[in-house]
């Protein structure tokens, strides 16, 4: 496997992390995750979009620009042959003495290498369980950060108990899954919390909010209590590896009928044909 490093592809048996990399030590850094669809990066430039606001916010400039990273990547998908797949691009501070502050100096350190992703073939179509969790995150998770301790703490936890997605709740309110984007649909409207400070604003919920608007199908960014979470008609999780993926059952209680929603298949179908329609040249 070819690994793109700085400006550099390497083999993965010769990429070596310095013990004093800041991402290493202090999760001093950010990332992506990019699905690749029969070769092609799907919404590529929203990805790289956020990958530069999230280092722009945290003070680190990355070394090369987004349409220099752009051709990087594309390069490293070709050189992989990576058909069906996510690239992880990830980009730390740099290598320094251990201390918690910076020189502003320092050298940012980028990765990019293919890690495999399926479609969730089976959870799509059957749904899937969903456990319930104090948000005790910090106040930024606008930002795509490498400390990811407390989602991964959750979505470890829910994987435990059997379900597939841990959902976070904030003041009563539901702000996002784990790893995704948490949606109900309440007497015929899709709601999901506003994006801002206290969610990653998805590219899959960004591009599925297009389509609603090009359907025509009523949707409110709204925050909603956790109540209304577990009185919803159908709930669905979106993410880049997941897509749409109807939530049938939380914390035990099944969600309307606890079978997967006919209006969340619609709208997997929507986003189905947005993938295909961007891998036609
Ligand atoms: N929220 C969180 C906390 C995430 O980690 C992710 C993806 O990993 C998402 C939402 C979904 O974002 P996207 O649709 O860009 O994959």
């Amino acid at each position: 496997m070819k690994v793109l490093v700085n400006n550099e592809l390497q083999e993965r048996e010769e990429v070596r992390v310095d013990i004093e990399d800041r991402g290493y030590q202090f999760g001093d850094g950010v990332y992506e995750v990019i699905r690749v669809y029969e070769g092609v990066p799907y919404t590529l430039d929203e990805h790289l979009a956020r990958f530069y606001r999230s280092s722009q916010e945290i003070g680190i400039t990355p070394n090369m620009n987004i349409e220099e990273l752009k051709l990087k990547l594309l390069s490293l998908i070709e050189e992989n042959e990576l058909q069906d797949g996510g690239i992880y691009v990830q980009l730390s501070r740099g290598v320094a003495p251990r201390k918690h502050q910076y020189d502003v100096h320092i050298k940012p350190q980028l990765i990019a290498y293919p890690v495999p992703s399926k479609r969730p073939v089976k959870e799509q179509n059957e749904g899937v369980e969903a456990i319930t969790a104090d948000d005790l995150r910090w106040l930024r998770c606008d930002i795509k950060s490498l400390n990811l301790l407390y989602n991964i703490m959750i979505k470890q936890k829910a994987q435990e108990a059997g379900a597939f997605e841990g959902i976070l709740v904030r003041d009563g309110n539901v702000t996002e899954g784990t790893s995704s984007n948490i949606f109900i649909i309440k007497d015929g409207t899709i709601y999901t919390h506003p994006a801002g400070n206290l969610i990653l604003n998805g590219i899959t919920r960004t591009k599925l909010l297009e389509l609603f608007t090009s359907k025509g199908w009523a949707f409110k960014e709204l925050a909603f209590s956790k109540e209304t979470l577990l009185q919803a008609d159908e709930v669905f999780m979106s993410s880049t590896t997941a897509e749409v993926v109807s939530i049938t059952s939380i914390d035990g209680n099944p969600v309307g009928n606890g079978a997967p929603g006919t209006f969340t298949s619609d709208i997997r179908e929507a986003f189905q044909e947005s993938i295909e329609s961007s891998i036609v040249p």
